[in-house]
């Protein structure tokens, strides 16, 4: 009867639309040909097995035995594989080579070793001794199939092929050996399964377990093993079992019963139970997506008869795929960098970077621990190592660029901040530079936080250091910015309060005409000076700063008293003045009246004595000199710089003597001021004559 495995085999490999070729969930693999050249195509069948992502998760199977014992065809009855069947009619030659084939239904890579049977035909037995010592190398479970009337038969065939799986395996333990590296464990063991075909009955399983048992241990004490290795025993290196199958031809249904039976010990633990062929001491630990790679140099080695150790093999392994691995992973991790959103532009951050970044590793150490970590524990750290450096070296141009705009961003957000709380009035500057340093720096710390990757090694420091130097002088700058404009707003305060006291001041000239004008201008000087130190507290001015700023003040605020003065003091309103003061004198009698010239008036006298009077006015406005030297004011004079620290002010650093500044009318111009005052005196003094003729004429 056909069993459930029979049934599927319909397409092992189809051919899609473009008549390229898929592998089917079916399909086998001559993976050694007939000219001991391995595939290039195991990788695809992996796949198409769906086992290059099974990790551990899979098996390997090989079988062993005489030509035509039925091997192909219990394969494909335990595994429901396609291996090909001599045919019963034909007698024909199966193709030579190692074939492999997934089990239907489990995760088993299942060899069929197919040789010509060269102890047979006297041919040389170079081929049994390779797929031997391949099979040796990567299947956990060797099936060896023998006829029943075969045991007992010392000297035949099978005794011969088993001793070379034998001699192989120690060969296999030496060259480990060798290298320095124990093999002997136990995860290392091979399991020999011997299947006893056409078992008629007569003889039971025990017996022949017995004889089989005794024949291999007589052959292994025939054995020249290597020192360290003479008491060894089978069991050192091999776990046995047995099992018998009817005659499929004479026996069918018992043969498939039989079949069936064996095939739980291959399907699953729970189905095998202690008999359960897969035992994970067998496995050799060979990573899925390895496999081809493994099997490859293996065979490798096994054709060119070099010494074939498999630890290193496995570490050079571990090598090779650890390094592809971590090529894949970078390549993804390229794709997605590459997606990141394009870079905001100078000046701006993208707040999610940081996160980016921390995403785009984690996938990638995430895709490359998943597969590599299942390799030599050393060989992945070392290149995970590699690969994360590499990592953050990709990022790194991000990092910098990133934390230069931060860096420009927060310095741009400080001074915004600090501008727009000094526009108005009654802040403190020092607090409000401290406050917009505090909220800059905590930006700063924040969004640099944020792009600095784990175990990164990138240190923000140098970029933090420059970012304070930035802002010490931006706050610099807003504070002399902020005294200048202070310092000018006062002058012009002064120089309006001072206005009217100067034009009622010098409009009215007496002896202490200039003591009312500078302590008028003290008195606000002190007002102005108060004004501004109360200010300048706040902006944390070093005393130097504040000397500066204050004699600026000072010099100001006396120079705009001093051009006020001089509008005064100027030929045509200073003419003025006199004209006014003459008048009072010389047109007004003593209470003030109109004078009327009369013939007894002494208008000579009168005439001297009034413009005696006002010239002598002429070197009180001349000079700023009070006539108490208590209300006298002084200034430092200078030549080049002054103290003043603030270059806004430079207007101040010229040459300034006080003393000076203290004369408004030359001598020259003294002189011209009087000559012209007494022709306007003059023409008085004739008009007034010429009046007092009229008035006599009469
Ligand atoms: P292989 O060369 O070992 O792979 O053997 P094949 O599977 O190709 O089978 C060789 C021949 O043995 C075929 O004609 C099969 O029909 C036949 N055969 C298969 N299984 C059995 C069996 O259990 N008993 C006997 N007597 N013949 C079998
Ligand atoms: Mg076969």
């Amino acid at each position: 009867p056909a069993t459930s495995l029979a049934h599927a085999h319909t397409a092992a490999a189809g051919k899609d639309s473009d008549g390229a070729r898929t592998v089917g969930l079916d399909a086998k693999l001559q993976v050694v040909d007939e000219n001991q050249h391995f595939t290039k195509t195991l990788d695809e069948h992996m796949k198409g097995w769906n086992l290059a992502d099974a990790g551990f998760n899979y098996d390997v199977v090989a079988v062993f035995g005489s030509q035509s014992t039925g091997k192909s065809t219990l394969l494909n009855r335990l595994f429901g594989t396609r291996f090909d069947v001599m045919s019963e009619t034909e007698r024909r030659q199966t193709t030579k080579g190692i074939w492999m084939s997934k089990g239907q239904d489990m995760n088993v890579l299942v060899m069929d070793v197919e040789g010509t049977d060269g102890r047979e035909r006297g041919e040389d037995q170079d081929f049994e001794r390779k797929s031997a010592l391949f099979s040796m190398a990567v299947a956990e479970v060797l099936i060896v199939n023998i006829w029943e009337h075969q045991v007992g038969l010392y000297q035949g065939a099978n005794m011969g092929l088993l001793k070379t799986v034998f001699e192989v395996n120690l060969g296999l333990f030496l060259a480990a050996k060798q290298k320095g590296k124990e093999k002997g464990s136990s995860q290392d063991k091979t399991l020999l399964l011997f299947v006893i075909r056409d078992h008629i009955g007569a003889t039971p399983l025990a017996n022949l377990r017995n004889t089989l048992t005794a024949d291999l241990n007589r052959l292994w004490d025939g054995l020249s093993k290597p020192s360290g290795l003479e008491s060894s025993t089978i069991e050192t290196f091999f776990d046995l079992d047995f099992v018998a199958l009817p005659h499929k031809l004479l026996q069918p249904e018992k043969f498939e019963e039989g079949v069936l039976d064996l095939r739980k010990r291959f399907k699953s633990p729970q189905e095998g139970g202690d008999v359960y062929v897969f035992k994970s001491k067998y496995h050799r630990r060979i990573p899925a997506d390895g496999i081809s790679t493994y099997m490859g140099t293996i065979w490798d080695a096994v054709v060119s008869n070099k010494d074939l150790d498999l630890p290193t093999q496995q570490e050079l392994l571990a090598q090779f795929r650890c390094g592809e691995i971590a090529s894949q992973a970078f390549e993804l991790f390229s794709t997605a960098v590459a997606a990141f959103p394009p870079s905001p532009g100078a000046g701006k951050i993208d707040s999610s970077l940081g996160a980016r970044m921390a995403a785009a590793i984690a996938s990638a150490l995430k895709s490359y621990d998943t597969a590599a970590s299942r390799y030599h524990p050393a060989v992945y750290a070392r290149q995970r190592v590699e690969l994360v450096s590499k990592l953050h070296a990709a990022l790194h141009p991000l990092y910098v660029s990133h934390l230069k705009n931060l860096h420009k961003l927060v310095l741009r957000e400080y001074r915004v901040e600090i501008e727009q709380a000094i526009r108005g009035e009654g802040y403190d500057f020092a607090l409000v530079v401290r406050s917009a340093r505090e909220k800059a720096e905590k930006t700063f710390e924040k969004e640099a936080k944020a792009v600095v990757l784990e175990e990164s090694g990138w240190s923000v420091e140098e970029q933090r250091a420059g970012l304070q130097e930035d802002m010490d002088q931006v706050a610099e700058l807003l504070r002399k910015e902020e005294t200048r404009k202070m310092v000018a707003v006062i002058e012009r305060n002064i120089k309006r309060q001072m206005s009217d006291t100067v034009e009622l001041a010098l409009n009215k000239p007496s002896d202490d005409m200039w003591d009312k004008v500078l302590s008028a201008f003290k008195a606000a000087l002190a007002k102005a000076e108060e004004a501004y130190l109360k200010k300048a507290k706040s902006f944390n001015c070093t005393q130097e700063e504040m000397d500066g700023a204050l004699s600026l003040l000072r010099r100001r605020s006396w120079l705009a008293l001093r051009s006020k003065l001089q509008e005064h003091t100027a030929e045509a309103p200073m003419l003025g003045k006199l004209k006014l003061v003459f008048e009072d004198k010389f047109r007004y009698d003593a209470d003030g009246v109109p004078r009327v010239w009369k013939p007894e008036d002494d208008i000579d006298l009168i005439f001297r004595k009034a413009k005696d009077s006002v010239l002598e006015l002429i070197p009180l406005y001349a000079e700023i000199k009070p006539s108490d030297p208590f209300n006298a004011f002084e200034l430092p004079s200078s030549s080049g710089p002054t103290g003043v620290v603030d270059p806004a002010a430079a207007s101040a650093d010229e040459d300034f003597d006080f003393q000076e500044s203290l004369q408004l009318l030359s001598p020259s111009a003294q002189s011209s001021l009087s000559n012209r005052f007494r022709r306007e005196a003059d023409a008085y003094y004739i008009e007034a004559k010429r009046s007092m003729v009229a008035s006599r004429a009469q």
